[in-house]
């Protein structure tokens, strides 16, 4: 492996440390039986890696995101799944950019203790979908508390989380400049919520994700837990999506190493005919691909972290990062399953797991079109489409 391939050697070893008390059959057994891998989070948390990126004085260890991202990278590389905690990663950014010094130092220190965990964003909609300056949820302000209605789809980590963050309308899109303009966006007390104008109802899917419908009847939320200012809450969210979309690239090349290796090592173990399948240049040469297609999105990963770190703009290089990644990750997952064969498809080999699993990222936090849309109209200049 390249130098640059391998940042950050102390963060990897102590992470992969870790992650080696928790091998495949730890993960496995929580896929079959839909569970959430407490144990596993309650270690990450505790050894302090999902206070990576909260600054020291708020108790976390004030790393970049170029070192988060090697921790996600890790733990996917490893065979688990990052998908049940990066949450915790990159929502409290928006919180730290935009929160009070009050609403920082009530939550933050005890985030990073892992006393409180903040897990969930509330974004997505069942009728606008990514057309997200249409969402319908509304937060109507009521002397000192906000009253919200609506609903949220394929929202995740509700049950394992005690925060989430919200974005709704609190002024109406006819009265509005800007469609962008009008929403806000809340801390919302999970554990005060809940079946108090707070519906949660799990969504079974094929991946073993925990995500879930939400349904706002009349959820009243203290006008304190506002972050910013009224109105800017589309613009703060978008603040926050570079760094989960490099942080999700990061586990997209952890899944791509992932498969290579494995693939690597069944090729060479497989003997049929007489002689390792990996003798077969129609096997090896897949490999080959897709080893260097994940390296090459490793690299577009580190670009979009160094922007992000040096607080220039990153859009184009986050986006591009996740784009290729995630498309790098599905194909070795393609290649890791073909060489395989007919042991691709058993769940004691963990392939079929991870294949699902990396299926996702395709479509979350962000779909590929849109992500071709960012890239023609705001890096291209072509003309806007919506
Ligand atoms: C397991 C899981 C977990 C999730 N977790 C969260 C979460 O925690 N919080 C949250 O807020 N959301 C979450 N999401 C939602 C996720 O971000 C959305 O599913 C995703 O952004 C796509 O939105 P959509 O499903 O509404 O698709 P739609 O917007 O309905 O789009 C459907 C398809 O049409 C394409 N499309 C739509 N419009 C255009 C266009 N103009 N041009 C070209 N193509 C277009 C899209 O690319 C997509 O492929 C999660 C989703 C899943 C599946």
């Amino acid at each position: 492996m390249r130098d640059d391939a391998e940042r950050h050697p102390e963060i990897r070893e102590a992470v992969r440390a870790l992650c080696a008390g928790f091998p495949d059959k730890y993960f496995r057994e929580i896929d079959e039986a839909r569970g959430y891998p407490e144990a596993f989070v309650d270690a990450l948390t505790k050894a302090g890696w999902l206070a990576a990126l909260i600054p020291q004085d708020y108790g976390g260890s004030g790393l970049g995101l170029s070192e988060a991202s090697v921790i996600m990278e890790e733990i996917n590389r490893s065979g688990g799944n990052a998908g049940a905690c990066h949450g915790q990663m990159y929502n409290m950014g928006t919180l730290l950019r935009h929160g009070s010094e009050a609403q920082k130092r009530k939550y933050l220190p005890r985030i990073a203790a892992g006393e409180l965990r903040l897990q969930s964003m509330a974004v997505t909609e069942p009728t606008t979908g990514t057309d997200t300056t249409q969402l319908k949820t509304v937060a109507v302000r009521k002397a000192d508390r906000y009253v919200v209605n609506g609903q949220k789809v394929w929202i995740s980590r509700v049950q394992h989380s005690d925060l989430m963050i919200l974005l709704a309308r609190t002024t109406s899109a006819t009265e509005v400049k800007r469609k962008s303009e009008g929403m806000s966006i809340f801390i919302v007390d999970l554990g005060q919520a809940t079946g108090k104008g707070l519906t949660v109802r799990p969504i079974r899917n094929m991946v073993n994700h925990e995500t879930n419908e939400l349904f706002f009847d009349n959820l009243e939320i203290p006008v304190e837990n506002l972050i910013g200012d009224e109105g800017k809450g589309f613009q703060y969210i978008l603040d926050g999506l570079n760094a989960e979309r490099t942080l999700i690239a990061a586990e997209c090349v952890g899944d791509g190493r992932w498969f290579v290796e494995r693939a690597k090592k069944y090729a060479g173990e497989r003997v049929v005919f007489g002689r390792p399948i990996g003798k077969n240049q129609g096997v090896a040469f897949p490999i080959a691909e897709a080893y260097i297609e994940v390296e090459a999105a490793s690299l577009m990963r580190y670009a979009a972290c160094d922007r992000f770190d040096r607080g220039e703009p990153c859009g184009a290089e986050a986006n591009m990062a996740k784009h290729l990644a995630a498309k790098a990750a599905w194909e070795a997952a393609n290649v890791c399953l073909q060489t395989h064969g007919g042991f691709g498809f058993a769940s004691e080999y963990d392939v079929e797991r991870k294949f699902r699993e990396t299926r996702l990222y395709l479509v979350a936090p962000i779909s590929t079109n849109l992500i071709f849309s960012y890239i023609a109209e705001h890096v291209l200049g072509l003309p806007r489409s919506f």
